[in-house]
């Protein structure tokens, strides 16, 4: 896996959008129905918008209805990192970028065949990167 990147607070404020530093670096959630990705049925990757690692592919995206875009796995294992969050009285697994620790979303185990799981992720914390076109 590659190196843990680490940047000051500041310097994340300075690279992202004041809503992608609230979601990615402070763990908040964009409100349903208003990220950019929530509908997208475009071909390609989601990378993290912090550091850029691959996170989720298009071809795991699927319509959940929830109003944010729902996978049903990473593109590897090792790209995410789940940890129990229980803020909120609930105990939810929170998905973070192994490489850089963004906030990313929860994970819930009511998701589609192959695997059960629903990725639940923000817009704000992904950027699709579109597949070349042949
Ligand atoms: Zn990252």
């Amino acid at each position: 896996m590659a190196e843990k990147i680490n940047e000051t607070d500041q310097e994340w404020q300075k690279q992202l959008s004041p809503e992608q530093y609230h979601v990615t670096r402070q763990a908040g959630t964009e409100p349903a129905f208003t990220g950019k990705y929530w509908k997208t049925k475009d071909k390609g990757t989601y990378n993290c918008v912090c550091c850029g690692a691959p996170l989720f592919s298009s071809e795991t995206k699927f319509d959940s209805g929830t109003g944010w875009p729902s996978f049903t796995q990473p593109v590897d294992e090792a790209a995410v990192d789940e940890h129990t969050d229980r803020a909120y009285g609930m105990t939810r697994t929170e998905v973070r970028c192994a490489r850089c620790d963004a906030h990313l979303g929860h994970v819930f185990p009511d998701g589609p065949a192959p695997t059960g799981l629903r990725y639940c992720m923000n817009s704000a914390s992904l950027d699709l990167k579109p597949a070349e076109k042949k």
